[in-house]
């Protein structure tokens, strides 16, 4: 497979063409933002744990009948996977409050709900990634009726199994985003990333935060964080 031009290059990613018009390599950076990009720096190493986390939970989200865009890793940063439209919604679901829940509803961190929580936000920087439900997304023609019961059915399936996983290395999966892509063939299957960036992760017994916020909230160790992670997921740095 050949790698060919840059298509787009975001926050976290670049992403390539190749010779199959159906494929593109997604290469991971180690730029960090947050705050709608308002905060940026570097977490050093972090877009090879990523590439690599990425890939082991979308391997075993497959196992489990999720479809998922991911193909082959082709080195530390880079993957193939299938060309999608991105579905312009960011899925984020809950397992425990935190961030911009707590803050929204004047909640503290930390209390676990008795279920999951669903949210949808419309994927646009410009306006901030404003929350919306069902029937904004619907009359924003963002996603069909269809598509968005498919894409919370997958939601708390991925839910349920990588809360699983977590509790194996004895890490919390406090919450985390999701977004899905179409292939060609108009079929939605989970894209992106699944990663210290994306998913807020505890440690089970002493509670340190083991993602991003190290770096949102000026804690310090996100790399060691990020190490911590991929060494207990993988057996790796
Ligand atoms: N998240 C993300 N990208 C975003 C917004 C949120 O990956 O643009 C993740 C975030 O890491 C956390 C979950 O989604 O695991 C819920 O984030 P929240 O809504 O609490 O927002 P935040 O506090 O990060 O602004």
């Amino acid at each position: 497979m050949k790698k060919l031009e840059q298509l787009y290059e975001g926050k976290a990613k670049k992403v390539f063409a190749t010779d199959d018009p159906n494929v593109v390599i997604v290469d991971y950076k180690d730029d960090a933002t947050a705050f709608n990009g308002e905060k940026k720096g570097t977490i050093v190493g972090k877009g090879v744990i990523n590439n690599k986390m990425t890939n082991h939970l979308m391997g075993k989200l497959e196992a489990a009948g999720i479809p998922t865009h991911y193909i082959q890793q082709l080195s530390d940063r880079e993957t193939a996977v299938k060309k999608v439209s991105i579905v312009p919604l960011e899925v984020i679901v809950r397992n425990i409050s935190a961030g911009s829940f707590a803050k929204r509803y004047g909640v503290e961190e930390g209390i676990p709900f008795a279920e999951p929580t669903f949210e949808l936000s419309y994927k646009n920087d410009g306006l901030g990634d404003p929350l919306l439900n069902d029937s904004h997304a619907l009359a924003l023609g963002l996603a069909t009726k269809e598509e968005i019961a498919l894409i919370r059915d997958y939601a708390l399936r991925i839910n349920a199994l990588l809360k699983g996983f977590m509790k194996e290395i004895g890490i919390d999966l406090v919450d985390f985003k999701l977004e899905f892509g179409k292939t060609a063939d108009g079929t939605i299957v989970l894209a992106d990333e699944i990663s210290p960036d994306t998913c807020r992760l505890w440690d089970e017994k002493t509670h340190e935060k083991l993602d991003k916020d190290r770096f949102r909230r000026d804690l310090g160790g996100a790399e060691e964080a990020y190490e911590e992670v991929m060494r207990r997921l993988m057996g790796e740095q």
